[in-house]
Parts: structure tokens; C-alpha cells; sequence
């Protein structure tokens, strides 16, 4: 099993979810079996007893299972039926955490973040994960949010456990209309917290409102330490995100994904999309 991990950076609602399905697609357009999980690191169980209001409409699962939008984009995207167990959510792994810890299933040890929660979130990855060759995980919520701590560190554990682990970093690239250049900066410091929480990114996902333009590709490839090659860009497509697989394979992000999973580079047949 391999595991391509999306993680953001700066801000919510940058495309995490439209980037995760999109790799999802290319890389079942080059014949690999995939599946997707969604990490919501809120205490909450599920989004049944979320307000629409504050969250947005809740997408039911086959299984009952009520959850975050997301999964029903990786649905209509993947062409896949998911169940509750694709959602992790800050609650769901706390209950099991502690109704382990009433069975007395640590045999007396003192429960802690690390190594139990964090073990908790790799065996629950790892049980969803066993039958596809590839699983997508997309931490929602931004980097350095103290609620993701948890989460961060068991990926980070997890790209230890597994090997084949690429992690692609979706961040902002804004334009100061003052100053009419892309800046990179955001990027930097996201990536630079990434890294002091013990992830590095294999590819950047550059949300930006035009096309990136090669300075800032050449400047967030030297100071990210990635190739120019991983660093795509994930401008505006519009209200059509349907075109964004399409955006990401004519920059051959399958090609960067593949390496990094040590899987023979294919072209993604993508006619029917
Ligand atoms: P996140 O998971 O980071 O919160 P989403 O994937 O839910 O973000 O995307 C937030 C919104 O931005 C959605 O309405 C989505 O359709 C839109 N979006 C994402 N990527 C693009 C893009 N490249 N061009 C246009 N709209 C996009």
C-alpha cells in the first residue's frame, strides 16, 4: 500500500479536497486502485450534529455514515463507495482511545497523545487502507493548527512505518496588486512549519488566481527543496474544478507522484474525463 498525504497551509479552503480527488483520478487513469480517507480533526464524531450553517450541507454515506462534503467529492470524482471508516475525525479516535483504556487494553500503561492516539490514527489509516495500491489522505484544516497536532505527527510516524509516502502541501501564492508579483512567502513559512512538525513535502500545490510564473516556481523549488518539476500550479480554473485533473496532468503531476511512490511512470488515460 502506498499513501499520498494532502496537507494545507495558511488557510482554509484552498483546494485540499478538489487536489486530493484530481490525484485520486490521475492515478487511477494509470491503472491503480485507489481509495481516499478524510481527516477532520474536530472532536466532534461526525458532521451530523454540525449546523449546515456553520459547516455546509452534510454528505450521507452509503453505510449511514454521515460526514464532511469531501467525500462526496472523492465519490463523484473516483467513481468509488466509501464508508464512515474513509472519515477519521479528532472524536472518533478519542472514543476508541478510551474505550480501549476502560477495557484496560494498555495493560496499566499511562495513556498518552504519543504513542496511543497517534497509534490509534496509523492502525485506523492502515485498516481502511489494506486493499487498494494507493490511499489518498487529506488532513483537513491547516498546518500548525493546534488541533492537528495529533494527526501531523502520526503521518509523520506513518511515512516511517510505510515507506512509499509522498506528501503534497497545498498553499497559497497571492498577488500584492501594489507590487504585480506572485509571492512566495506564504509558501515558505508553511512549508518551514511543516517541516518543524516533521513532514516534509515531496510536491507543492501553489493555489494562486493566474498560472505560476517561473520565478516563483524557480524561488519555491530552491527554498522549499523540491524539483521545479513538483511545484504546480493550481490557478483558477473557474467554477468548473472538474478541469482541475486535467490542469494537474499537463503538468505531469502523476509523473511527480509516481517517482516519489517508486511506481513506473504511465500516461493517465484520461478520455473519458
Ligand atoms: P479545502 O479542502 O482546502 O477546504 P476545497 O477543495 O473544499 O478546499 O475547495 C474550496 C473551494 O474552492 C471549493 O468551492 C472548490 O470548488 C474551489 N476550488 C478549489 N480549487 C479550485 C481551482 N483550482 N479553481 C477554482 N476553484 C477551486
Amino acid at each position: 500500500m502506498k499513501y499520498v498525504v494532502v496537507t494545507g497551509g495558511g488557510m482554509s479552503g484552498l483546494g485540499k479536497g478538489v487536489t486530493s480527488s484530481s490525484v485520486g483520478v490521475l492515478l487511477q487513469a494509470c491503472g491503480l486502485r485507489v481509495t481516499c480517507i478524510k481527516i477532520d480533526p474536530y472532536l466532534n464524531i461526525d458532521a451530523g450534529t454540525m449546523s449546515p450553517f456553520e459547516h455546509g450541507e452534510v454528505f450521507v454515506l452509503q453505510d449511514g455514515g454521515e460526514a464532511d462534503l469531501d467525500l462526496g467529492n472523492y465519490e463523484r470524482f473516483l467513481d468509488v463507495t466509501l464508508t464512515s471508516d474513509n472519515n477519521i475525525t479528532t472524536g472518533k479516535i478519542n472514543r476508541t482511545v478510551m474505550e480501549k483504556e476502560r477495557r484496560g487494553a494498555y495493560l496499566g500503561k499511562t495513556v498518552q497523545v504519543v504513542p496511543h492516539v497517534t497509534d490509534e490514527i496509523q492502525d485506523w489509516i492502515q485498516r481502511v487502507a489494506h486493499a487498494p495500491d494507493v490511499c489518498v489522505i487529506e488532513l483537513g484544516g491547516t498546518v500548525g493548527d493546534i488541533e492537528s497536532c495529533p494527526f501531523v505527527e502520526a503521518l509523520a510516524e506513518l511515512s516511517y512505518r510505510v515507506g512509499d509516502f509522498c506528501l503534497i502541501h497545498v498553499s497559497h501564492v497571492p498577488v500584492l496588486s501594489a507590487v504585480g508579483e506572485q509571492k512566495t512567502k506564504p509558501t515558505q513559512h508553511s512549508v518551514r512549519t511543516l517541516r518543524s512538525l516533521g513532514l516534509a513535502p515531496n510536491i507543492l500545490a501553489c493555489r494562486s488566481n493566474s498560472p505560476l510564473e517561473g520565478y516563483a516556481r524557480e524561488k519555491l523549488a530552491r527554498s522549499c527543496h523540491v524539483s521545479s518539476g513538483s511545484v504546480l500550479s493550481l490557478h483558477d480554473v473557474g467554477k468548473n474544478v472538474w478541469r482541475v485533473p486535467i490542469l494537474l496532468r499537463d503538468q505531469k503531476a502523476h509523473e511527480a507522484v509516481l517517482r516519489v511512490l517508486n511506481l513506473d511512470v504511465k500516461e493517465p488515460d484520461l478520455k473519458e474525463w
